[in-house]
């Protein structure tokens, strides 16, 4: 079997998944890494297949009495650099090819970043908006015992994605804990603070969202920004992005997008508390979800999922910088277009870095059982995200690289070079 002949990978077939386009992206990104950094096809093979993947049908009751089971699945991409890393996605069309991916970008952003994990990623194929918080419980429990047998604190610990929170990982805690028979915080991380928590963690992927684009703008003052989702992610991020002195005029979620020419965004959050979605801001107008991936603005934060930013749409793209706070918003073609129009784009694997490394700060702290202030974490996070950034921005522009380039020639290169340390057993 030949590099260009993965089983994992699907270059050329159309019609694919969004699980498996994402995989598609994701190969074609670390084989982009694997020639600049003139990696050699057995190790490229290594990092191109992930360690481990569990697959698990998960049975749960609904309050009917009726029995369901659903999907489940935990990926640990990469195990060289330390335990593996990830979240945990709540999702109807999360598939394994999609938790694969979002695994290999886990293990790059955590290489890239300098902290000593390796990449995982867990899902199950819900839509968790239809399920009772007691469904919820029972799933989440029943799934963190599938996957025992893989998860713990110096194993793979686990963390909230997309339709999972707080909550979901005091379950996990708390599941995993009983079958140890003593309680065990470290098992995940973004738990409530009063059971280990680290504070901070809530906020962190958005704020190093913030902090990266206050580098890369050097200003922040009256520019424009339109943020794609608004979940744990996208919320806090328009947030911290108006605190700054930006003016963002545009937010879309699941129920819709809306636009004016500058958003109060604690309102606009308030209004989403009470009714679930954006749809119907009354304080605004309604615009398409298109729209705003096209408006006119100097910043674009796409914080809702993978794909988005295609060649379908790239070319209408009109922000000035794109910053990724979702994992996997653009696609290798979007990504060719972009570069060519002189759009800068900040990766995920940089941009939404904050999330990890607080989830990291959080893990130190349960091991020491020990809590740092909120202060003392986000200058942690703020050191590693701005040294992450200057390594990026200097590789690429010593290299004439892109910014996703500069970063995946980093993370790679690092768990290369760990391999190498390592060598192969036997
Ligand atoms: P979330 O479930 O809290 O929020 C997702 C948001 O996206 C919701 O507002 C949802 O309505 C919206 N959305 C869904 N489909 C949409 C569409 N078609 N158009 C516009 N909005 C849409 O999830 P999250 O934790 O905020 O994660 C968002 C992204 O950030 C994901 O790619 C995730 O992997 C990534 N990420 C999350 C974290 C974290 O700490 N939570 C860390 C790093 C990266």
């Amino acid at each position: 079997m030949t590099i260009t002949d993965f089983p994992t990978t699907t270059s050329g077939i159309r019609d694919l998944t969004p699980g498996r386009q994402a995989l598609d992206a994701a190969q074609s990104q670390l084989a982009e890494a694997v020639r600049f950094l003139g990696l050699d096809d057995g190790l490229h093979r290594m990092l191109a297949t992930p360690r481990r993947s569990l697959t698990v049908s998960v049975p749960v009751r609904r309050e009917d009495g009726r029995m369901e089971v659903v999907q489940g699945y935990r990926v640990q991409h990469n195990l060289t650099r330390g335990p593996a890393k990830g979240g945990i996605r709540f999702h109807p069309h999360t598939d394994l090819a999609e938790v694969t991916a979002l695994a290999m970008w886990m293990t790059w952003k955590c290489a890239l970043v300098g902290i000593p994990y390796g990449g995982a990623k867990g899902g199950v194929a819900v839509d968790p908006g239809t399920f009772t918080s007691r469904e919820l419980e029972r799933l989440t429990r029943r799934y963190a015992n599938e996957i025992q047998p893989l998860i713990g604190p110096e194993r793979d610990i686990p963390a909230p994605d997309v339709g999972t929170d707080e909550q979901t990982m005091a379950w996990i805690m708390d599941t995993y804990s009983v079958h140890s028979g003593y309680t065990v915080p470290g098992v995940v991380t973004g738990k409530p603070t009063l059971l280990g928590g680290s504070h901070g963690r809530s906020g962190a992927t958005s704020r190093g969202v913030q902090i990266v684009t206050l580098a890369a703008l050097g200003s922040a003052e009256g520019r424009t920004v339109a943020v794609q989702g608004f979940g744990k992610v996208g919320g806090p991020a328009a947030q911290f992005l108006a605190e700054a002195g930006c003016r963002v005029v545009a937010v879309s979620d699941a129920s819709g997008a809306v636009y004016a020419p500058n958003l109060d965004v604690t309102d606009l959050r308030a209004w989403v508390a009470d009714t679930g979605g954006v749809a119907g801001y009354p304080r605004a107008d309604a615009i398409s979800h298109d729209e705003l991936l096209e408006l006119d603005v100097d910043v674009l934060v796409p914080a809702a999922l993978e794909g988005v930013l295609t060649e379908a749409n790239a070319h209408r793209v009109k922000a000035r910088l794109i910053v990724e706070g979702a994992n996997g918003p653009t696609t290798p073609a979007a990504d060719r277009i972009l570069a060519a129009q002189g759009t800068t784009v900040v990766p995920d694997i940089l941009a939404n870095a904050g999330g990890v490394i607080v989830s990291y700060l959080e893990w130190v702290q349960n091991s020491q059982a020990y809590s740092w202030s909120a202060d003392e974490v986000e200058l942690k996070l703020r050191d590693l995200m701005l040294g992450a950034y200057r390594e990026v921005t200097g590789l690429a522009a010593d290299r004439g690289l892109t910014l996703r380039q500069a970063a995946h020639a980093i993370g790679v290169g690092r768990v290369a070079e760990a391999h190498r340390l390592r060598g192969l057993y036997p």
